[in-house]
């Protein structure tokens, strides 16, 4: 016990030792981390991230983004630092800082985005986490998140095997991690203190300061339409800025600290970059891209494993990091498709082992489009009855399983399961090379052009409709008005 305090005594001292100027408030802060240290903590996450993510690949995007970047950061409290704007490769809507200003956008939230002021808005905010030194701080809860975040974003990059559940579990977890770590990762307090600091960044640089209120919104209504989408799928809605329990536009802590920018705005008219920013954006992949595996009408592609399946029409499919999964229009059925191990004995064998079916044989080998299959009929420990193919391709064992809610339901839906099983096939080197990532396309809008005729051409499914409002900022009623740019997907 007493040499337990001894260390907390050191441990305090230590502190104080580290005690230094907030940059922006000009108080003194507890940190444990002096400036140097800050630089190489933050160059060390830097290589961890890029590594992890990869940077995304579309040279004058980044250069867009590093130069709206650099002047937001001229502006602010700590202008002297070698701020780095980089844009990674992933579909999901991120961004974040790491200390020493290092600042990370995904493509996944630019998509979303419909101007420069937004990016603006995006950048100022993040910067203001750098100069508040909130991740210095908060270095513990935000190294978690990135420790989490990379995992996330290398989970995300291939198709990873599903090794009995308990690898795929541990993904999840971490994935789980990732949530509730960036979730509490910076307190409300700070997040309105890098909305405020953004906020005068954006003033400063010469764009409106409502635009932070604007990107918030644009953030908000992602999380409102994703929990829309999730109910539909049965699933947990993605929590993309969790702290933001009302909607922007009714939060009077966040109007009043956006507020005070007024007093930073520059004299002269203001032009919100929408011009420019869709320009920039134009041809960006939106989605998955390729590598990752993509589903186009219900039929799943991966170019890399080289092999493609289709599910049934209407079946939701989602495209995970470890695993595909497709749920019924009713939601009352499930399968779900994973790399389930390497090729052992024939796919009944293994089949046999991995489910620990009995001699009794109810797994069958059999070919189909030229591979090995078994077809495994049995029922879960719950006693609910499902059906599986275990497919050998290039060396690789993939699982097919889908089951039903109730017996009943599997039922219905057994023939759907089947047909999905007897889907798979390799793919073709044509095939492989016709392989296409979704990207972003705009189109000038024309008199009484509407969300729901562009959905009706349009490869983002059956929510397409509300996927364009939200793309275009006018989620959740919105209509394009005649001569505006429409981004699309194509
Ligand atoms: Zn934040």
């Amino acid at each position: 016990m007493a040499a337990f305090q001894f260390i907390a005594a050191l441990g305090c001292v230590y502190l104080l030792g580290g005690c230094a100027v907030n940059p922006v408030t000009g108080s003194q802060n507890f940190t444990l981390m002096s400036e140097a240290d800050e630089m190489r903590k933050g160059r060390d996450a830097a290589a961890e991230v890029s590594k992890a993510y990869g940077v995304y690949n579309f040279p004058t995007l980044q250069n867009y983004v590093n130069e709206v970047g650099q002047k937001l950061a001229k502006e602010s409290h700590r202008p002297e630092l070698d701020y780095h704007f980089t844009v990674v490769d992933s579909p999901q809507v991120n961004a974040f800082a790491l200390p020493g200003g290092y600042i990370y956008v995904t493509r996944g939230i630019l998509a979303y985005l419909n101007s420069e002021a937004e990016l603006a808005a995006v950048l100022g905010h993040e910067i203001g986490h750098v100069t508040a030194r909130h991740s210095v701080q908060q270095y513990s809860a935000a190294t978690a998140a990135n420790v989490a975040a990379t995992i996330g974003g290398l989970v995300a990059g291939i198709f990873m095997p599903q090794m009995g559940g308990q690898v795929a579990q541990g993904v999840q977890s971490l994935l789980g991690i990732t949530g509730s770590a960036l979730l509490s990762g910076y307190g409300r307090s700070h997040e309105l203190e890098a909305d405020r600091l953004g906020a005068e960044y954006l003033a400063r640089s010469g764009y409106d300061p409502q635009a932070m209120i604007k990107v918030i919104g644009v953030l908000k209504n992602q999380e409102l339409f994703d929990i829309e989408v999730a109910k539909q799928e049965g699933r947990e809605p993605h929590r993309y800025h969790g702290i933001f329990a009302t909607h922007p536009d009714n939060d009077t802590r966040l109007q009043e600290v956006v507020g005070e920018a007024k007093q930073y705005v520059q004299p002269g008219a203001v032009d919100d970059g929408r011009k420019e920013f869709l320009r920039h954006t134009k041809g960006m992949i939106f989605g998955d891209s390729a590598d990752q595996g993509i589903v186009r009408d219900n039929t799943f592609q991966h170019k890399e494993l080289r092999f493609t399946l289709s599910f049934p029409p209407e079946w939701r499919i989602r495209n995970k990091p470890d695993e595909v999964v497709a749920i019924s229009p009713d939601g009352d059925a499930l399968m779900v498709l994973s790399l389930f191990d390497s090729v052992r004995g024939s796919p009944a064998d293994l089949a046999r082992e991995r489910f620990r079916l009995g001699l009794s044989s109810e797994a069958s080998s059999t070919t189909n489009n030229g591979l090995p299959v078994a077809i495994v009929t049995s029922t879960t420990q719950e006693g609910m009855p499902f059906k599986a193919g275990v497919i050998y391709h290039d060396n690789k064992a993939y699982l097919l399983a889908g089951r039903g809610d109730s017996p009943a339901a599997f039922d219905r839906h057994r023939s759907a399961i089947s047909s999905a099983i007897e889907s798979f096939r390799a793919l073709s080197d044509t095939e492989k090379e016709s392989i296409k990532a979704l990207e972003i396309g705009t189109i000038t809008a024309t008199k009484g052009l509407s969300y729901a005729e562009l959905a009706r051409t349009s490869p983002l499914g059956v929510n397409a409709e509300n996927y364009l409002r939200l793309l275009n900022g006018q989620y959740p009623e919105g209509e394009p008005v005649s001569g505006q740019i429409i981004k699309i997907i194509r």
